[in-house]
């Protein structure tokens, strides 16, 4: 139905019978204007932009606006959070869990532990020896609470970017902002730099940067390691769930999973070899990682819906044994879609910068995890060789593009490094700087290329970015 001033005076009244709003949700910039008969909201103006309000996007929209810029938060989903609450990625791996992240891991532990004594640091290397989870909502309530805490953050969810809005800018395209479509309306938000957290990297793809999809060949970027020929796959996607127990006789079917099931707070995860054990432990909530199905394009909505609808059939049976048993499922309402595009940047993080420890100059964070790419089968040597690196800004910036930065994922990498820097820890102290970033481009009416990388350091330094031993 589109909407026009008749339905729409009368979805007022509907809103009016049935909601109280408080008056601090009606802000003047959301207010609803008609062009004739057509409803339209006014052009919006921030000093940042960030599109997609997950564990990059965040912490990004948390450090603009500490910086002092006016931020829009923009999200497609109902609520902020992203893969942990839309996906049910609630256990985090790598590390250095520092600045907004290890605030998040603090909240979580004080107000939400599920049993057993969680650790903030999770040792040097990023590990304490226990598998720690929380619940989606947890994570939603505190990523709330973060986000409210700053006064220039507007959040907007259940409002897909659906374009970016460039202009030319010399032999560069300039990202000037987005268009979302806003309650069936579209509507155009600018802002001097806008910071693409989607996970698909859909902004900068719509804005013309040189993207990266699938495995390419070790030749491409001179990496020691890879695939002698491209196969353009990306890693499989996953269908977590967590199961419940609802009867006070359930046994937890341990024989119908071999891998994929964590106990929280438990040494291992739940497999037969270690069943006293994990019977003993009984805390009776399990996440598990459902099963995993390839999918071809995860940039199209109709073979992701074909992935999730095979995930769901191949993993039927587990979850009736579960049922059986005395256990609910809460499934995530999203398919686990682990890579999608990355955006080719200044440069290029490879393999070989794991490997070797690569501490650049313009280094905006830690990283510190493993290759992790599923569905490809690594030894695991090769895995472990990664030493602790460093995430260079230049690979926030796209190629021939201002305006526009990355954060999280998406940001320029080969396939193996992205497997390493995709963990949760690093996808935040990543949308941390590029938030901090952002903010000093827009606030001196500079370019993200031209912007200060030794004060963006101190900065980020200052917040305790680069303390690895807390
Ligand atoms: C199955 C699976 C298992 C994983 N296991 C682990 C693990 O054990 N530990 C770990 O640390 N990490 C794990 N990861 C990786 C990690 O969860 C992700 O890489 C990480 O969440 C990426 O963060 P992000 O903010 O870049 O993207 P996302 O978490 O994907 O957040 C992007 C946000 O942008 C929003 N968005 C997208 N498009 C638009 C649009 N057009 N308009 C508005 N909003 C938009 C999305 O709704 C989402 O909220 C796993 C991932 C998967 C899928």
């Amino acid at each position: 139905m589109a909407i026009n001033r008749r339905n729409f005076i009368k979805g007022i009244g509907a809103g009016v019978a049935c909601s109280v709003l408080p008056s601090s949700v009606v802000f003047a910039e959301n207010r609803k204007l008609f062009s004739g008969d057509r409803l339209v909201f006014p052009r919006l103006r921030y000093d940042v932009i960030v599109v997609g309000a997950g564990p990059a996007g965040i912490p990004a929209a948390i450090a603009a606006a500490r910086s002092g810029a006016r931020v829009v938060l923009i999200e497609e989903d109902m609520a902020p959070g992203g893969a942990p609450v839309d996906m049910f990625v609630t256990f985090m791996c790598g590390g250095p869990r520092v600045g907004l992240f290890r605030r998040l891991v603090q909240d979580l532990n004080r107000s939400y532990p599920l049993g057993g004594r969680p650790s903030d640091t999770f040792g040097e290397a990023g590990g304490d020896g226990k598998n720690h989870w929380w619940m989606p909502s947890s994570f939603q309530q505190a990523y709330q609470r973060m986000i409210a805490e700053q006064k220039n953050i507007t959040l907007m969810c259940g409002a897909p970017v659906v374009d970016t809005l460039v202009e030319a800018s010399g032999n560069r395209n300039r990202v000037k902002g987005v268009r979302v479509m806003r309650n069936g309306v579209f509507q155009e938000i600018e802002a001097p730099v806008t910071i693409d957290a989607t996970g698909t990297g859909l902004v900068a793809a719509t804005a013309g940067c040189q993207v990266m999809y699938g495995s390419e060949a070790k030749s491409d970027f001179g990496e020691s390691y890879g695939l002698e020929v491209s196969d353009g796959k990306v890693q499989p996607c996953t269908q977590m769930y967590i199961s419940q127990r609802v009867r006070n006789d359930a046994r937890f079917p341990i024989d119908s999973f071999k891998s994929g099931v964590l106990e929280n707070d438990h040494r291992r995860w739940a497999q037969e070899q270690n069943r006293e054990e994990f019977y003993r432990n009984n805390t009776g909530i399990f996440l598990h990682w459902g099963v995993s199905v390839f999918c071809k394009d995860t940039t199209d909505p109709v073979q992701v819906a074909e992935a999730q609808a095979k995930a769901l059939a191949g993993q039927s049976k587990m979850m009736q044994d579960l049922q059986d048993a005395g256990f609910c499922v809460h499934l995530a309402p999203k398919i686990g879609i682990r890579e999608c595009r990355r955006i080719k940047g200044e440069t290029v993080v490879t393999v070989d910068d794991l490997f070797n420890g690569t501490q650049p100059d313009d280094k905006i964070a830690d990283a510190r995890y493993a290759i992790d790419a599923w569905g490809w089968n690594i030894p695991e040597e090769v895995k472990r060789k990664v030493k602790p690196y460093g995430i260079p800004y230049r690979a926030l910036v796209p190629l021939d593009t201002e305006g526009l930065l990355t954060a999280g994922r998406i940001i320029s990498g080969t396939r193996l490094a992205h497997s390493s820097y995709r963990v949760q820890p690093i996808c935040s102290s990543i949308g941390e700087a590029a938030g901090t970033a952002a903010a000093m481009a827009s606030l001196n009416k500079t370019s993200v290329r031209n912007i200060d990388v030794r004060k963006l350091q101190s900065e980020l330094e200052g917040y305790g970015l680069f303390d690895a031993s807390k």
